[in-house]
Parts: C-alpha cells; structure tokens; sequence
C-alpha cells in the first residue's frame, strides 16, 4: 500500500517533492487554504480559510507521515500532528529556524561563526547597537521575514527613526554588523532517520532585490577545506536539532572563513539545480527520509547553474532550445517579484556552463534575472 506524506504548504517546493515521490509509489497530500496552489494538481488539498482545527484534523487523518515545505506556520500544527503521527523535521528543527534569535544561540552553542548582533526591543536599542557594533547594521525582524524583506540597511545614525518607523512595529528585531562578504554560499544536507547524513556541494548565490537570482554548483573556484567546513558546521546542527530530512545553511564567504547566516529546515531554492544536476535530487532525498527510506547518493555530475524565472514568463521554446537546459515551471499566474519558475543548464566545464548562462540571460523577458558578475 502506498504511503501517504502529508505536507504542510503547497507551494512549489511541496509541488517538487510530490513529484520526486511518485516514482516511488508515494502520494501526498497538502495543507494550504490557496484552492490554486502550485501543490494542488499533486494530491488532496486541506485547510479552510482560518485553517481551522477541524481542517487541519482532516489533514491529520488523511496521511501516514508528515512534512513541512515552508517554515513560517505555526509550531502548533506540527505538535499537533506529532500527537498522532510522526512529522520529519520535527519541531525544535522548526521553531529554530522561524526565529533568529534561536538561530544564533544555536550556532554561539555550537561554535559557528555568525554575525555579532544586538537584540532590538525599543527604539533606544539601535544607539546602543550603533555603539557596540558600529555602522552600517543590518536590521532584521526576528520572525517571518524572508527573500530580504523585514530588513532595514542602517548606514549612518541619522536613519535610526526611519529604521523604526519601518520595523518598529514588529519587535523584536535583531541588528547584525554588515558582513563584508566575498560570496554568498549554503550548503544543503539530508539526514535519514538513522542518522545516516549526506551533503550537496556548496552553492554560491546570486540574489537580486534580496531574491535569488541564480545559483552555481559546485562553488567556483571552491578549496576543499570550505566545503569540509561547512559540513561540519551543517552536521552538528543536524545532530543537535535531531534533525529528519533536508536542511540548509546559508553562509557568507569572508576573508575570514564561514560564518552562518540562516538555517532553513526544508529543501530549498539553491538546491533544485539537483534534480538534473545530482544523483538524487534534494526532493527525492527529503521525501526518502520523511519515509525512512535509505538516502541517494548527493553527488553532482556536472556543473550546474540554476535561474529563477521571476515575475513573467520566458517562452518554453527559446528557453528548451539551450543545450541541456531544462524549464520547470510552477503554475503560477505572473506578478512582480513572484517565482514562477527556474531553469537548471549543466555542462561539462565552467566556462561553458556560462555560455549556456548567457544564452539563458538573453531569452529572460526578466533583464535583471541574470548578473553574470563573477
Ligand atoms: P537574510 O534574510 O538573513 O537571508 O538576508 C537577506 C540578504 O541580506 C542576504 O542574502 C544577504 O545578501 C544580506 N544580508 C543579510 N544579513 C547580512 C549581514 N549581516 N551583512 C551583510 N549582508 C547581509
């Protein structure tokens, strides 16, 4: 008999999930009020407009093990469902990284370099944060932000009313000293419900308007030390949060080395260049853990660079006429700064990799989609 994940979310990433557990005779089904959601063609949909208790029971009922796609939903629909059912990752892997206070105590416990910060409750606090950490701050809400919104970039003191102005409303905030990074890198991990833990190669991310614009994978110009380091940062995260599933560290790259910037308990953006670019996807790799199925080998073939499709849609032709590009595309209706869709382009070297980029770029209806700055 099939088994049948039940996932919070229906957006894209519960949409790919779905799609990476078929093959394996698993179905789904998904909680999420929106009728249109990308998930909906892939199994029973749940939840009412208030996403009631007798909705989000009916989605208890209708599955054997649970999931999460999205980390911004309240931690007691999962507590609610792990009365009954299992649910991978479980709630501490939650309610971490929906908070980025946990999130720093968790990588200061663990010896993970991360940015100083000062915690905001009044406006006085950002002088006091001026003060000890020095200028420019970055001001971020400590809940439910994500694609870079919630943040304010204080560059001199005299812009500490309008930062309040802005995020005063949703306290706490954090203010984290501006890291001068070289690059933006997260490493993405599964661990199966042995423990048995396997990892991605690093990313680097190219964001535009605090969205993702493009990843490359492997890393560029990557030593291996880097790599060595960031596992070990993700595996102790792993094991300290009894972690079930995929996770992923964001990172900044400095001078210094590594420093964490946010953990995300759930497949993520700069993983999907795996469905075609890795052995097993990170999708196939969640949904095999969620089941307790043995993991996949995360090994990338090739290089491979993953676009986002933002806002409007590029023609299917122009883009599938790029060697080795494949379209996936959500479901979506077209909107400003929406993800619609990606693109994965592998090939055997970098520097074809970028040429494949550039033909890509031109085929964008989007012109910001593509800085090929490297
Ligand atoms: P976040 O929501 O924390 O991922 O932040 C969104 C983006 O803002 C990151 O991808 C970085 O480009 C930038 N950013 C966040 N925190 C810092 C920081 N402390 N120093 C410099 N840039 C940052």
């Amino acid at each position: 008999m099939s088994l049948r994940i039940g996932v919070l979310g229906g957006g894209q990433l519960g949409r790919m999930m779905a799609l990476a557990g078929y093959p394996l005779n698993l179905s789904f089904a998904f909680f999420d009020k929106a009728v249109d959601c990308p998930s909906a063609a892939l199994g029973p949909r749940f939840g009412d407009d208030t996403y009631s208790e007798a909705s989000l029971q009916a989605f208890i009922d209708s599955a054997d093990v649970f999931t999460y796609e999205f980390e911004n939903i309240p931690t007691g629909w999962v507590e609610a469902i792990a009365k009954s059912k299992p649910v991978y990752p479980g709630v501490k892997s939650l309610a971490v990284s929906q908070n980025r206070l946990n999130e720093k105590q968790l990588f200061s416990a663990l010896n993970i370099p991360s940015a100083r910060y000062h915690e905001i409750r009044a406006e006085s606090d950002l002088n006091d944060a001026v003060a000890a950490l020095g200028l420019p701050l970055v001001v971020k809400t400590v809940t439910e932000g994500y694609d870079g919104k919630g943040q304010f970039l204080l560059r001199d003191a005299t812009q500490i009313s309008a930062c309040w102005q802005k995020l005063g409303a949703h306290v706490p905030l954090i203010a984290e000293e501006f890291i001068q990074f070289k690059r933006e890198l997260s490493i993405i991990a599964v661990r199966g419900q042995d423990g048995a833990t396997l990892f991605y190669p690093l990313a680097e991310n190219h964001h535009h308007g605090g969205i993702l614009s493009h990843s490359i994978v492997p890393a560029p110009h990557l030593d291996e030390n880097t790599q060595l380091t960031a596992e070990r940062y993700i595996s102790s995260i792993l094991r300290e949060l009894g972690h079930v599933g995929v996770l992923t560290l964001e990172l900044f790259e400095t001078r210094h080395g590594l420093m964490a910037n946010e953990t995300a308990p759930r497949v993520h953006n700069s993983g999907h260049w795996s469905i075609e670019g890795a052995h097993s996807s990170q999708f196939e790799n969640h949904v095999r853990a969620v089941a307790g199925l043995p993991l996949g080998s995360t090994r990338a073939e090739k290089p491979s660079a993953m676009i986002n499709i933002i806002g409007k849609h590029p023609s299917a032709h122009d883009v599938l006429n790029v060697t080795d590009a494949h379209l996936h595309l959500y479901g979506k209706s077209e909107r400003d700064g929406r993800k619609l869709g990606h693109i994965t382009v592998t090939a055997d070297s970098y520097p074809e990799l970028e040429m494949r980029m550039s033909r890509l770029a031109e085929v964008l209806p989007n012109p910001m989609a593509l800085n090929l700055s490297r």
